[in-house]
Parts: structure tokens; C-alpha cells; sequence
């Protein structure tokens, strides 16, 4: 699939722009704060609802405006989709696609199938166990629209149980805890469902990334990415019954796939404990490498390619590696430089120099 167009209104630090895309190479360059990082995010927005920098829509309308739009022209198998994004201020945002309203954000996604990479993704091995579990979700979400429905009512079960421990830790009674009797079988149900959806997700992980990170440390290397939920599936029940007393004593649920983790194993060893910093990095190439090939063969189409900035992060060795991993995905790249490119030879297609919310085309 292709962004053949993204158009900006007063998003971010764009009053407005219109930017049509080369189905190969683009590179958006320019020097900090200029507003290269916002153009991926808008297109990022188009693919999953949110911002993959976490920013809420009132962040992201433009200063002493109240509304952004964001239309995003996109090439599927041969179909046109027009994805049109309304952010306000101070209301949920309206989502459209080819003029149809969408009633609820994960509607929108698997439309458009968007792998982002930047140089905190390098960071995933070496930061805490929240970013690993969300690089779960997230590439689950965008793959199975079924994980992400139980991964939704995952999140609300479980806010409504920590919620109701507070209600009981301050005043107990029978009917509160049979409310909670409740909640834990839905916690066991949703939960349940994605520990299933994240083992096998990794198992499938586990069957593209040996070869790529192999390959990536000239057979020096191997790794192994090992899943590790919190709970078992089949200990679950049991595990939050056994945890009642806890849980209200400190009024949030202990046990459930909101502690899962992820391991690597290095040469048979857990890279974030005995790693070096470069290895921890490299293995952090490896699965994002593995997880654009995963993509390609669950939607069976390439998807987008957005890197932010993450070729400079990048030796020369690895460079090329990501470079020569492309292929035939549509790729956009930021960078503060063009010499990185032309040291690589890098095939460019097309050139973008963005000059405080002003973007020119260089070709
Ligand atoms: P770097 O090379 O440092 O990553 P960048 O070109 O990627 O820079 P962006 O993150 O895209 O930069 O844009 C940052 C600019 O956008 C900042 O100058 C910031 O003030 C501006 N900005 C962010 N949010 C808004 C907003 N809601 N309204 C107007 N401007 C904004
Ligand atoms: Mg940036």
C-alpha cells in the first residue's frame, strides 16, 4: 500500500500543507524543530487514532486555533481510500473514511497498515516493561481487529476493578464484593485472550527475527524473544482469587497481563541484564525489522514505512542492513542531513526540505 497525499490544516506547526508521495524512497529533511517529525505523525494518526508520541488532539491543533484536519490519500490493492481526521480542542475527534463517519476509533484500524520507527525504538530492550507490552499491542492492534477489541475491554474491566477496590477499601460490603465476583471473571476473560494473542504473536516473531538478526550480526549472534506473562492462562482464575486481599489492600489488580514482559535472549543469555548497549540496540533493529516482515505476510501487501530520524543512531554496517531491508515498501524518512544518503547511495525518489512549516520539494 502507498500515501499518495497527506494535506494538513492547522495541525501542529502547519497552517496548511500539501505533500504528494513517491511510492518508493522520500526523505523530509531539515534542521530541528522545523516540523519533519509532525508530517509522520499525521500520517501515523491516520493508521491507529493516536499519536505514537502519546500527545492528546488539544496538543496537537495548532496554537490559538480549534480544530486541525488531517486528509490522508492512500493506495490499497488498487483501491483509493480518502481518510479525512478532525481533531478538536475540547471534543473526541470525527473520523471518516471516503466520507463515511466511523462511529469508533479502532474502526479505523488495519485500514492502513503503518510501521514507525524511531531512535526510541532502539531504546525497547533497555527501557521498562510498559513500551515492550505496547509494542505488543500496538502490532497486534493493527493486525487483529479482534485482539484489539479484547484488548479494549481488557483496559476498561480493568479500570472498573481498581475503581471498585478503592470503593471497597474505603467502605466493604457484600454487594460490593459481589460486584467484584464480576469483575474478576470478565479480568479472567479478556485477559486470557490476550496472553493467547501475545504468545502467539511472539511465537510468529520468534520465526522471522533469528534469521534477520543472524544475518544483521554476520552469524555471530543469535537471539530469542521470549514471552513472559504475568499469569498463566490456566492459573488466572485462581491467581486473582488468591490475590483478592491484596489487591483491596493496596486497591489495584496485582495479577493479569498488564505485567506481562518480554526477554531477549543474546546467545542464550537475557541481553538486558548481560548485553552491551550496542547489542541491546541491535536487537532492537532485529525486531523491528522482523516486525515489518511479519506485517507483509499477515496482510499479505507491504506496509508504510515511516523512520524518524533513525539512520543517524544507526553504524554504517546497520544502515545498510535497514536500507537494503526496504525493498519495495513505500518508505518516509526524516533527517536533519542529506550525506547519510548519498555516503549509502541510497535510491532516493523523491526530496522534501521543511523550513518552519513550510515544505518544498526539491526534485
Ligand atoms: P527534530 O529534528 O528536532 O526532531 P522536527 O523537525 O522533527 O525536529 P517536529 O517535532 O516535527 O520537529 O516539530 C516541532 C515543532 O512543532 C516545534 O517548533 C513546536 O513548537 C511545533 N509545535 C508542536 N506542537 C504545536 C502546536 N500544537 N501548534 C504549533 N506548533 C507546534
Ligand atoms: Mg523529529
Amino acid at each position: 500500500m502507498i500515501v499518495e497525499s497527506v494535506e494538513l490544516k492547522d495541525y501542529r506547526n502547519y497552517e496548511f500543507l500539501d505533500m504528494k508521495f513517491n511510492a518508493h524512497v522520500n526523505i523530509i529533511y531539515g534542521d530541528n524543530a522545523q516540523g519533519k517529525t509532525n508530517i509522520l505523525e499525521s500520517i501515523y494518526m491516520c493508521s491507529t487514532s493516536k499519536s505514537h508520541r502519546g500527545s492528546k488532539d488539544r496538543e496537537i491543533v495548532r496554537f490559538g486555533e480549534d480544530e486541525s484536519h488531517i486528509k490522508l490519500n492512500v493506495l490499497k490493492h488498487g483501491m483509493k481510500y480518502r481518510i479525512d481526521m478532525h481533531l478538536k480542542k475540547n471534543k473526541s475527534k470525527g473520523i471518516a473514511v471516503n466520507g463515511i463517519p466511523i462511529k469508533k476509533a479502532v474502526d479505523l484500524f488495519g485500514i492502513i497498515n503503518i510501521v514507525f520507527f524511531s531512535p526510541e525504538d532502539l531504546n525497547i530492550i533497555k527501557n521498562g516493561p510498559s513500551e515492550r507490552r505496547r509494542f505488543m499491542d500496538m502490532e497486534l492492534s493493527q493486525l487483529d481487529k479482534i485482539y484489539l477489541s479484547n484488548l479494549v475491554n481488557y483496559n476498561k474491566v480493568l479500570n472498573q476493578r481498581n475503581k471498585l477496590l478503592k470503593d471497597i477499601a474505603f467502605s466493604p460490603s457484600e454487594q460490593l464484593m459481589q460486584t467484584l465476583d464480576i469483575w474478576d471473571m470478565q479480568l479472567v476473560k479478556y485477559g486470557s485472550l490476550i496472553i493467547k494473542g501475545r504468545k502467539s504473536f511472539i511465537e510468529k516473531i520468534n520465526t522471522i527475527i533469528s534469521d534477520i538478526h543472524s544475518k544483521l550480526t554476520g552469524g555471530i549472534e543469535n537471539i530469542k524473544v521470549c514471552y513472559v506473562p504475568d499469569v498463566d492462562v490456566n492459573d488466572f482464575e485462581e491467581e486473582v482469587k488468591n490475590s483478592r486481599q491484596k489487591d483491596i489492600k493496596y486497591k489495584a489488580t496485582s495479577k493479569g497481563p498488564h505485567k506481562d514482559d518480554l526477554i531477549f535472549l543474546v546467545n542464550d543469555n537475557d541481553v538486558r541484564k548481560y548485553g552491551s548497549q550496542g547489542q541491546q540496540r541491535t536487537a532492537a533493529l532485529s525486531l523491528k525489522l522482523s516486525e515489518i516482515e511479519l506485517v507483509k505476510l499477515v496482510i499479505k501487501d507491504t506496509p508504510i514505512l515511516l523512520l524518524d530520524d533513525v539512520l543517524s543512531e544507526l553504524d554504517s554496517n546497520r544502515q545498510n542492513f535497514l536500507i537494503n531491508s526496504i525493498g519495495d515498501i513505500q518508505t518516509i524518512v526524516t533527517c536533519t542531513g542529506l550525506e547519510e544518503f548519498i555516503n549509502n547511495r541510497m535510491n532516493i525518489n523523491k526530496i522534501f526540505k521543511v523550513t518552519d512549516g513550510h515544505v518544498v520539494n526539491e526534485n
